[in-house]
């Protein structure tokens, strides 16, 4: 689930890998470790809970040289997050340590067999069973490490990312993955010698070297001091790395003079935004280029429906994306949760297409919801921001968001990313089946050009959110309401103040309010609206008043120049006009903005809020 990094070569190991834990710190995370072995042969495990300073500072004054080592950050799934339960993890004898990403499904019976046995555990994870489960297959086969990873791996179910190192080889770095992403960087040392960097992201490896090889499922790397690499699959044959070159700059991934990722991401949605358009909206021949639609036109002409499955934030995009693709494209679209989804034995038909939304391209529910579509038959999208991600390479074709790297574990340029190519796809789809009139195309294709733009003046006409967002640190509860298009925005909005703020907020289609939330409305409660000078303006204008008259406090969304909401709210932000459709994409940016800014007035981690990761690659 969170983050891996490793180290062989002649450099000293501990400051990369210790960097490479602060690289990945976007991640989330609740403990981190590292394990060495210096030039005695000693193994030390070393690991603290919270943050990767805690781990630092515990470390201060202990031996930390040697020139192999790995490294972790964990987000707990099995026991609690504590030092105990930190990686790495030590074999009973202690001459092994591991480090895991992932979820060990058969992890109890492993256990308990290995307990027989007379294996002593001291955690509570999922993830020492691997560790004593390699030196147990050791033990009995009287193997090495690299034989003894590709035999234990075989009796184990479920996800994993791994490295290992063994007291007794400290010339050997051993990695494997199932699920869970994993990557060798290949570096040259300033003496000419090969090394090898590894991370479950390319973070924490780009400074070192751009020359990498993604590790795929169920391949055994092992990677030695020498230089030699050798990767077989988990029946022991040998596997042909292909070494990519990663484009992906490090400044992308700096703070860029803000004070947290999500604040500097927030501001850079105009400019992600011209980036994710940039060659697929030809404005002077009024068309939408995307290969992927392009190349793959017969299947989104026969397409019985269209499902989209996602998680979280990626769900909310996928419903404006529903609403857009049905009234543009005219194919019926369901917005599945993909947790749901792929357990509950869903109807599929070959002429489906399905299609996964999901930031990190990781996200393990999606993955196995489009798998299971994949085994139906049915053509699959992804719509992903990570190049090279496991749903990118799980798909028979797809659009990257391009919005580059997202670090602030709540997603906001993710969001809009995925909102403008989900509209890209309903525009290509509808020209493909002359659904839209040619002039409404055009003036859709027109708009969407324009949307950065008024992106940025939406950011720009919206002083002040920091000085009002301290009002509203007292609250409990908020609502949030919006229709049409702006229900998802209302889920969206709600959704951001939770995960960064961790006030309860609720999204509603804003006349369902009549049929419960109402009764929450009182002078403490503050309603956010979503009410642009457009669709059912006039019944959103009811709906304000019925609040007013329980005294609820309004926060308004509105159209610049709207007079009539702005002197019923309390508190007003505005937007440009736009078409319908693409209010979303102004709506959100002032909702961000009032989540960020009431959880830095409440003191919160807003880049790493409490119990969340960036990528969720567990179910
Ligand atoms: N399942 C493992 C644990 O709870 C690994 C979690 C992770 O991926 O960080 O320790």
């Amino acid at each position: 689930m969170c983050g891996i990094v490793g180290y062989i070569g002649n450099k000293e190991a501990y400051p990369i890998l210790i960097k490479g834990l602060h690289r990945l710190e976007y991640r989330g995370y609740d403990s981190a470790g590292v394990a060495l072995i210096n030039r005695r042969g000693e193994l030390s495990v070393y690991k603290s809970k919270g943050k990767v300073s805690a781990l630092e500072h515990s470390v201060d004054g202990k031996d930390t040289t040697g020139s192999i080592g790995i490294a972790h950050t964990r987000w707990a799934t099995h026991g609690e997050p504590n030092e105990v339960n930190a990686h790495p993890h030590y074999s009973m004898s202690k001459q092994l340590a591991l480090v895991h990403n992932g979820i060990i499904e058969n992890y109890k019976a492993l256990r308990a067999e290995m307990e027989k046995n007379g294996v002593v555990f001291c955690s509570d994870t999922d993830t020492e069973v691997l560790v004593q489960l390699i030196e147990y297959v050791q033990h009995r086969h009287e193997c090495g490490l690299f034989e003894a990873v590709q035999l234990a791996l075989k009796s184990v179910v479920g996800a994993y990312a791994i490295a290992v190192l063994d007291k007794a080889h400290p010339e050997q770095l051993i990695c494997a993955r199932k699920g869970s992403p994993l990557i060798i960087g290949l570096g040259t040392s300033d003496q000419g010698a090969h090394e090898f960097y590894l991370g479950s992201d390319a973070t924490p490896i780009i400074e070192y070297t751009d020359k990498v090889i993604y590790l795929q499922d169920e391949e055994v790397a092992c990677m030695d001091g020498s230089g030699a690499l050798e990767i077989v699959n988990l029946a022991n044959v040998r596997q042909t790395p292909q070494t990519v070159t990663l484009q992906m700059s490090l400044d992308e991934l700096e703070k860029g003079g803000y004070p947290h990722f999500m604040l500097k991401e927030i501001y850079e949605q105009p400019s992600a935004m011209r980036t994710c358009i940039r060659g697929r909206l030809d404005i002077v021949d009024k068309d939408v280029l995307l290969s992927g639609i392009i190349d793959n036109k017969e299947k989104f002409l026969n397409a019985r429906r269209i499902i989209i499955c996602a998680c979280g934030t990626s769900w909310h995009s996928a419903l404006i994306g529903k609403y857009f693709i049905e009234e543009a494209a005219q194919i019926p679209v369901e917005v599945e949760y993909a947790s749901e989804f792929r357990y509950r034995n869903p109807v599929i038909y070959s002429d489906d297409v399905v299609i996964a939304v999901s930031q990190s391209g990781e996200t393990a529910d999606t993955l196995a919801a489009i798998q299971l579509a994949k085994n139906r038959g049915a053509f699959l999208y992804g719509i992903c921001n990570v190049i090279g991600s496991s749903i990118a390479r799980a798909t028979d074709s797809g659009t990257y968001l391009h919005v580059g790297p997202e670090i602030g574990v709540a997603s906001t340029k993710a969001f809009t990313g995925q909102v403008i190519t989900l509209f890209l796809l309903g525009l290509a789809i509808a020209k493909e089946k002359h659904t839209l009139s040619d002039e409404m195309f055009h003036m859709l294709v027109d708009e969407l050009q324009r949307i950065p733009d008024k992106m940025q003046w939406t950011l720009d006409h919206n002083p002040n959110i920091d000085q009002f967002a301290q009002m509203f640190t007292y609250c409990k509860n908020f609502i949030y309401l919006g229709r049409g298009y702006n229900y998802p925005v209302a889920l969206e909005g709600a959704l951001k103040l939770k995960e960064i703020s961790y006030i309860h907020a609720e999204g509603y289609p804003a006349a369902e309010m009549k049929h419960g939330p109402i009764a929450l409305i009182d002078e403490e409660m503050p309603v956010v609206v979503i009410a642009p000078k457009r669709g059912m303006y006039d019944k959103v204008v009811s709906n304000i008043q019925e609040i007013k008259s329980r005294h609820g406090k309004i926060i308004a969304v509105v159209t610049e120049g709207d007079n009539t909401v702005s002197q019923m709210a309390d508190y007003t932000f505005v937007i440009p006009d736009t078409r319908d459709c693409y209010v979303p994409l102004l709506a959100i940016l002032p909702l961000q903005l009032l989540s960020y800014y009431v959880a830095c007035a409440k003191g919160r981690n807003v880049d790493q809020p409490r119990n969340l990761a960036k990528s969720v690659t567990v179910e």
